[in-house]
């Protein structure tokens, strides 16, 4: 089959226009028939949203629809899902739990969370001790477990989870990947408070979640390497997000400067130079990946995007907070609040600020990442680790 050009692909994204005038048509009733179009996600295979197209040409449709005035699945509301769930499950998955889970996945009518971390499982996150025991009989899985740090669990109707299934095998092996209804009977969702004042994420507490054996991705014991692939597009997704010139966390400071000449001062001056052109740079780099990842699935390169991307926020509101002086301090509001999602651009500089500092903490430390890049894209020598071949169950805790 030849591939598709990009003018076929305008055609479709035309028919599309003409079938549903964005102006008449309801926002969800848009996207599903863009999914069903193949216009969603254009590399994914034909009935799951794609055409099986060099993802390049996603480019093309963005803007057709864009100036059309059609509505989008609002991405950064539905991030994890799309950037996380969706590319593991389209690698993994049974033809079922694709068909069942893409589509309202892209439309947005169902939203995800990912509950991987646990309070003794963060860096090390194959040492987990979240339980999944087969049921004789039904073939249900029963989980029994507590996860952390679950970003949009208060809000995610199904959920990517890694749970041990073999305590008796080496910690890496005996880890299964599953799809947990996060509204099963025994799914606890605890708000945790954070820097900022917000509680973004949750505590969850799994006790006796039934989950049926259809809801597992990849093999019993497979799910380190089903995870994995979620780890590197969520490095990718957090990292590559799509800016334009003078975009993200640098917009708001240049524009700080422009219309604040009072502000100014030569040393300032040389800094937001230098952390303009990092930011351009970090831009166009992440621009690179995104067309390297068109050939496959991302590798450890998302890592360094990752890295760069959290300790530029970190610089850049850094410079925001003192170069609005005494303004920098004050802080919008203090009400705990449960927000659908994290608005960089759209706050204060005191957030900004604040909510930087888990950027080098989500999706992976900034001191892992770099031991990835030293590893694996570096080729330097493993860290040591003498609990490779040891049963999980004999592990020092
Ligand atoms: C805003 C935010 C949102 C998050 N959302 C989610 C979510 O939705 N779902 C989810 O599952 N998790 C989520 N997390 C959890 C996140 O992935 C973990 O916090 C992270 O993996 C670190 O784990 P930890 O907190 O247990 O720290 P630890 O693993 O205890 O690490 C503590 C420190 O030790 C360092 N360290 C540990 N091991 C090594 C080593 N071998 N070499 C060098 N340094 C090392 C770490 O880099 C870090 O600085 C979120 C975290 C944050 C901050």
């Amino acid at each position: 089959m030849t591939a598709i050009t990009a003018d076929q692909l305008l055609t479709r994204v035309r028919d599309l226009l003409a079938a549903h005038p964005p102006a008449d048509t309801g926002r969800a009733d848009f996207l599903r028939a863009r999914f069903d179009a193949g216009l969603a996600w254009v590399h994914y295979p034909q009935g799951l949203g794609g055409l099986g197209a060099p993802r390049s040409l996603q480019a093309v449709v963005d803007a057709e629809l864009e100036a059309a005035g059609a509505p989008d699945n609002e991405p950064r509301r539905i991030g994890i899902g799309l950037g996380m769930a969706a590319p593991t499950i389209l690698a993994y998955g049974t033809e079922e739990q694709k068909q069942r889970f893409l589509r309202p996945l892209w439309v947005g009518e169902e939203v995800w969370c990912q509950l991987f971390s646990e309070p003794g499982a963060g860096s090390d996150l194959a040492a987990l001790g979240t339980r999944a025991v087969r049921e004789s009989g039904t073939g249900d899985w029963i989980v029994d477990g507590q996860k952390v740090w679950t970003s949009s669990a208060h809000t995610a109707r199904w959920a990517i989870l890694i749970a041990r299934t073999d305590p008796a095998l080496p910690k890496h092996q005996g880890i299964t990947y599953f799809l947990c209804d996060m509204h099963a009977p025994g799914v606890e969702v605890r708000p945790l408070r954070q820097i900022t004042g917000e509680a973004e994420f949750n505590e969850v507490f799994l006790t006796g979640v039934r989950i049926p054996d259809s809801h597992r991705l990849g093999a019993v014991g497979q799910g380190w390497a089903v995870a994995r692939t979620t780890l590197m597009n969520e490095r990718v997704s957090i990292g590559g997000m799509r800016l334009p010139r003078e975009g993200g966390m640098i917009a708001p400071v240049a524009a700080a400067w422009r219309e604040r000449p009072a502000l100014r001062t030569h040393a300032l001056h040389q800094r937001l130079l230098q952390l303009w052109v990092q930011a351009e740079v970090a831009r166009l780099t992440a621009e690179r990946l995104r067309q390297q990842l068109a050939a496959g699935q991302p590798g450890p390169e998302g890592s360094g995007m990752k890295l760069t991307f959290a300790r530029l926020n970190q610089e850049i509101s850094g410079l925001e907070v003192e170069l609005l002086g005494e303004d920098g301090l004050l802080y919008e509001d203090w009400t705990m609040r449960r927000p659908e999602l994290v608005d960089f651009t759209g706050r204060d500089a005191g957030y900004r600020y604040l909510r930087a500092k888990g950027n080098s903490i989500e999706g992976g430390t900034s001191e892992i990442l770099l031991n990835i890049v030293a590893e694996r894209v570096l080729g330097l020598p493993a860290e040591p680790r003498d609990d490779k071949d040891l049963a999980w169950k004999d592990l020092a805790r």
